[in-house]
Formats: structure tokens, C-alpha cells, sequence
């Protein structure tokens, strides 16, 4: 019986393309975005290629900040964190695609702006990690959770960009 090797090769190369498709929460802090920083900081992130598929103005409540930052809870600055999550609008995002979660951990850099790398947002844009002006989800199982906790249904919005084809072969 003659097979189609072709399907067999492409098929399962297929599937797992689009299994290590994932999402991310990004999320302006209330820093960013007293001080203006919203478009640019979403800038970055389109012109990486990535895929926005939630967007919001949100004003967080101290219920939401607490289960947010939950593996955070006993530190010394928790309560100061949670004060600065709730001290003004946040904007949410979720961003989408493969490898899409480690991709933005290296856009925003690490923790503490001074030992940011120039070029990452926060080593570009800020001094202090309790004024670090972006979350960004720190495994793709994060991103799911926190996508979930952040947006209600039907505000997760699923689209082809027509730019795909120019950003993924
Ligand atoms: P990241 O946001 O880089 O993933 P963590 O999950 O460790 O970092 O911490 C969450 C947030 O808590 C940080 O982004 C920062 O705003 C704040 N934070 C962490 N460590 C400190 C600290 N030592 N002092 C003040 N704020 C802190």
C-alpha cells in the first residue's frame, strides 16, 4: 500500500507547532502608567511580532493583587507590593505565541532595574523593584493562570493578524 509521507512528516511537526503555542500575562503597573509609559511599552512588544489577544484599563482590587502575588505572601515587601498594584490602573494584557513567555521575560528583564540589561524595559525605563513599572508571567503554566484570573471570558480574543505570514514561516 503506498502511504503519503509527506502528511506523515508535516502532520505531527504541525501538532506540535501549535502545542508550544502559549500566553503570557503582561501587565502595566500603576507606575507605567502614571508616568506615561503605556504606549511605549506596548510598542515594544508589537514590534516583536507577538500576538496581543487582550487589552484593558483596570483598576485591581486588594483581593485581586493578593491572589495574584499569592506565592509572594510572608515576604517583607508583600504588603508594599500589594499598596503599589492597588494604587492606581494597571493595564492588562495577554499576549500570545510560541515561546511567547520567555520571550517577554527577557524584553522587561530582571527585577531589580539597576541590574536590568539597557535595551529591556526596566533596565531602560526604571530604578527600584518596588517601582519596576511591568509583570510579566514567569512559566507558561503562569501565563495560563494568570490570563484566567485577569480576564473574564470573551475578553480573550482569538484572531489571525494579517502580518502572520511576514512574522512566521
Ligand atoms: P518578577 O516581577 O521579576 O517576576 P518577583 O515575582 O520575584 O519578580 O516579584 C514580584 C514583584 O514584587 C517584582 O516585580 C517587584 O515589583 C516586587 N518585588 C520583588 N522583590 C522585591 C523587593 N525586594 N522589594 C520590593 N519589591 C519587590
Amino acid at each position: 500500500a503506498s502511504t503519503n509521507n509527506e502528511s506523515f512528516i508535516f502532520l505531527p511537526h504541525l501538532v506540535a507547532s501549535l502545542e508550544r503555542v502559549d500566553q503570557t500575562y503582561i501587565m502595566v503597573k500603576p507606575d507605567g502608567v502614571q508616568r506615561g509609559l503605556v504606549g511605549e511599552i506596548i510598542s515594544r512588544f508589537e514590534k516583536k511580532g507577538f500576538k496581543l489577544t487582550g487589552l484593558k484599563l483596570f483598576q485591581c482590587t486588594k483581593d485581586l493583587a493578593e491572589e495574584h502575588y499569592k506565592d509572594l505572601k510572608g515576604k517583607s515587601f508583600f504588603p508594599g507590593l500589594i499598596e503599589y498594584i492597588t494604587s492606581g490602573p494597571v493595564v492588562c494584557m495577554a499576549w500570545e505565541g510560541v515561546g511567547v513567555v520567555a520571550s517577554a521575560r527577557k524584553l522587561i528583564g530582571v527585577t531589580n532595574p539597576l541590574e536590568a540589561e539597557p535595551g529591556t524595559i526596566r533596565g531602560d525605563l526604571s530604578i527600584q523593584k518596588g517601582r519596576n513599572v511591568i509583570h510579566g508571567s514567569d512559566s507558561p503554566e503562569s501565563g495560563k493562570r494568570e490570563v484566567a484570573l485577569w480576564f473574564k471570558e470573551g475578553e480573550v480574543v482569538e484572531w489571525e493578524p494579517a502580518l502572520a505570514p511576514w512574522l512566521i514561516e
